[in-house]
């Protein structure tokens, strides 16, 4: 039988053994409130939790207070903007309020800003990004109007891989003192992040992107110089220092720490051995006359792959690539199949995307993975 092989750890990663065992007295003898201070269930709650914000925090080189648990980046992200507008309008309820993202941002982000310009009152900018996905930052300070007040980019685009100047971005907003938010989802596990030196004020993320559990996720806002405010997306019995009331998924939480901390020990190493698996797999593919890369050539995250076949229809080789995990470019909408608008606005056509896919690598793939998964796509696109 043929190994199924699972290329798609953009979209979720499975969770790491290690990270499940630290999860499991939290399910039982440790089930306690983290909010109940009275007892010693309680307290073991609260002390694990203690440990996961520590975990996180050395990670990303951030103080542990400066991270607040969520149920994972879509919230997070909807937290920054929702927080934002109601935090200005408590304060100046007549305030002019202007923020700017990208046009190739994760739905999470995309469809908060959306909702902000339609509902909100907001004006929003959506820069294009060039033809590599990338946001360009001579484009942002073009935008900025003196009632800009946040400037959102992601950090590494979750389909085509690029990785945004987020240094040159944040310092752009840090100059003009609008609050810089990045969905940090695709970079957390990927990139060496140090929350210290970088001009990040918020940065959303969620653990199953890095072998922890899903419905987890925490948002970092900063404490000092500047330090962020934002009210409350949920309200309720003061949960997170009053910040994001709900009780706190413990074993998700300890799980995520314990993820973060395999990280902070295996990411040096694991990384370059990931990057060298796509390369070989991406040096195979574009041996193809006819395949294409997608994203920024260099500057892309070391797992991902985006590549279009062009001429070639994935639909129609989809039974002979059964045994692979891997996503496609286009959807399939009423009988009509269009690009996702990430790769329509890096200029990919409908029919292009047609034979278009996304392979990521991950934590468990191995060479011979990379060579059975390789000889079944040459095959198909071939
Ligand atoms: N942002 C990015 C860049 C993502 O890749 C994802 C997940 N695909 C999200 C946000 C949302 O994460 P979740 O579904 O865990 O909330």
């Amino acid at each position: 039988m043929t190994k199924k092989i699972y290329l798609d750890y953009h979209a979720t990663t499975p969770t790491d053994p290690r990270v499940v065992e630290s999860m499991l007295p939290y399910f039982t003898e440790r089930f306690g409130n983290t909010m109940s201070s009275s007892h010693s269930w309680g307290w073991a709650a609260e002390e694990a939790i203690t440990k996961a914000r520590r975990q996180i925090a050395d990670l990303l080189h951030c103080k542990p207070s400066e991270i607040y648990f969520t149920s994972g980046a879509t919230e997070s992200n909807n937290w920054v903007v929702r927080g934002l507008i109601d935090q200005i309008r408590s304060e100046e309820p007549d305030a002019k309020i202007h923020m700017i993202t990208g046009n190739a941002e994760h739905s999470s982000v995309l469809n908060t800003f959306k909702a902000a310009q339609k509902n909100w009152n907001v004006e929003v900018d959506f820069v294009k990004v060039d033809c590599n996905g990338k946001v360009p930052v001579e484009q942002v300070k073009k935008l900025i109007k003196p009632y800009t007040r946040l400037i959102s980019v992601t950090w590494v685009q979750n389909e085509i891989g690029t990785v945004n100047d987020i240094e040159a971005i944040g310092q752009l907003a840090r100059e003009n003192k609008i609050y810089f938010h990045t969905d940090g989802t695709q970079a957390v596990g990927k990139l060496p992040i140090d929350l210290e030196a970088m001009p990040i004020d918020l940065l959303a993320c969620s653990a199953h992107k890095f072998y922890g559990p899903k419905g987890v996720g925490f948002l970092y806002q900063r404490s000092a110089a500047p330090k962020v405010r934002i009210q409350p997306l949920f309200y309720g019995g003061g949960h997170e220092r009053g910040e994001r009331s709900g009780t706190l998924n413990t074993p998700g939480v300890v799980g995520m720490g314990m993820a973060c901390e395999i990280l902070s020990k295996e990411m040096s190493i694991e990384m370059p051995r990931q990057k060298a698996l796509r390369d070989r797999l991406l040096a195979g593919l574009l041996k193809l006359p006819h395949a294409r890369l997608n994203g920024h050539p260099v500057e892309r995250s070391a797992i991902n792959i985006n590549i279009s076949f062009l001429g070639k229809k994935t639909e129609s080789v989809l039974a002979q690539l059964s045994s692979l995990g891997f996503s496609s470019g286009a959807a399939c909408m009423s009988g009509n199949w269009s690009a996702t608008p990430v790769l329509r606005a890096i200029g990919v056509s409908d029919e292009q995307a047609q034979g278009t896919i996304r392979l990521s690598v991950g934590r468990w793939t191995t060479e011979q993975d990379i060579d059975q998964a390789l000889e079944l796509l040459v095959k198909a696109f071939g």
